[in-house]
């Protein structure tokens, strides 16, 4: 049987039929993927909705509900080795399962019924143009396996309850598609046509709106810290002046504040800027190792742990909402900040 382009999320619930802390957890990752796979998101559950459930997952951007009209407890767990999922006809690209007592079972007899992947006790699953990619933790949790699947492999994951963090539905002021940001064609006028003997006159400079951020010289990125209107106004303010591209954590892209394709990181672009600037971004491993060596990197940060100092040649300690006018305001003055100025006849509307 083919997979439906749907992604499947098993809620959790306690006895007293309340859904548990991991729900949160487990619809951010399915949403995110559902997005990466422009699939729908599909809720499964025990019980019926509790009054005001429908209305969280709606917010999720959960497009359908089943449920076996029971809390599971009433269903004695694989009497004759079967599970109840068996309810639920079709195979979706990913079920979620939180890695708790019911879905340390239900997970794997799906899995093994349907012929899916399994992986358990994840930390993170995400997917990129040509794979799912999940972590896992190996080796008494001293190194994180990072373990990879055909996109057309049906999956089954058991999601580590704690490891997304506090998790709410988004609310990005714009819906964020994939659309691939238009060709541009570096140093078009270099390439005579054939037969033609017509100098080169001039170079084209890439649009740092449209240019694929791989090829990017300078770039701006924002994480989660920055997921406010305001924020981003900012963000977008600084980048006008900078003549920099504007880039993203995986959050950025799976919560909708920009295309996936301006994701930097592990499952989204390595770029190689002479200046980055990160700004809400904590510098977690799989988002720097897509950010190669820049000249210059300046972080912003009101955390001062925050791991993106240690990678930072001016780390800034602040809240965002008071350094980048500060920054932007320098910058309109001509002056430099860690090396850097304004672009020749950038300007920045506010
Ligand atoms: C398999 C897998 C693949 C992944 N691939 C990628 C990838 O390709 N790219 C990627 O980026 N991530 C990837 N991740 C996720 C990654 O592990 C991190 O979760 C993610 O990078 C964190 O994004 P963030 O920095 O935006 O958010 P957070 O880690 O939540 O950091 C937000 C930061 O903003 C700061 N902040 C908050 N408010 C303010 C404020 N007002 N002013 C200034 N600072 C503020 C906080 O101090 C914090 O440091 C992947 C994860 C998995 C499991």
């Amino acid at each position: 049987m083919t997979a439906t382009n749907e992604v499947w999320v098993w809620l959790p619930h306690g006895r007293g039929g309340e859904l548990q802390p991991s729900a949160p957890e487990l619809l951010y990752e399915a949403r995110g993927l559902a997005r990466r796979l422009t699939a729908e998101l599909i809720a499964l559950s025990g019980p019926e909705p509790a009054p005001g459930e429908a209305e969280t997952l709606r917010a999720w951007g959960v497009a359908g509900f089943h449920s076996l009209g029971t809390p599971l407890a009433a269903h004695p767990l694989c009497p004759d080795g079967r599970s109840p999922l068996e309810a639920f006809p079709g195979i979706p690209r990913v079920f979620l399962f939180a890695d708790d007592a019911a879905g340390k079972v239900l997970a794997p007899l799906w899995a093994a019924e349907h012929g899916a992947a399994l992986v358990t006790g994840a930390t993170g699953i995400t997917a990129d143009g040509q794979r799912f990619v999940a972590a896992r933790p190996a080796f008494g949790e001293q190194y994180e396996a990072l373990v990879s699947f055909e996109l057309s492999c049906p999956l089954a994951v058991t999601l580590v309850p704690g490891a997304v963090g506090e998790a709410a539905p988004p609310t990005p002021p714009v819906p964020a598609g994939d659309a691939p940001p238009a060709a541009v064609e570096r140093g078009v006028a270099l390439r005579a046509a054939p037969g033609s003997p017509q100098p080169v006159t001039h170079i084209h400079p890439p649009d740092p709106e449209t240019v694929d951020i791989a090829d990017a010289e300078r770039i701006v990125a924002f994480g989660r810290g920055a997921f406010t209107p305001e924020a981003v106004q900012l963000v977008e303010t600084l980048a006008r002046l900078l003549g920099a591209s504007i880039a993203g954590s995986r959050p950025a892209a799976d919560e909708g504040w920009l295309p996936f394709s301006r994701q930097v990181g592990l499952t989204g672009a390595i770029v190689r800027p002479v200046v980055y600037v990160a700004v809400g971004i904590s510098g977690a491993p799989y988002h720097m190792v897509g950010v190669k060596e820049p000249e210059t990197l300046i972080a912003i940060n009101s955390d001062p742990e925050a791991p993106i100092f240690g990678s930072a040649d001016l780390g800034i300690v602040g809240d965002l909402h008071q350094v980048l006018p500060a920054l932007i305001a320098r910058l309109e003055r001509g002056e430099a900040v860690a090396g850097v100025r304004a672009a020749p006849g950038a300007e920045a509307r506010r």
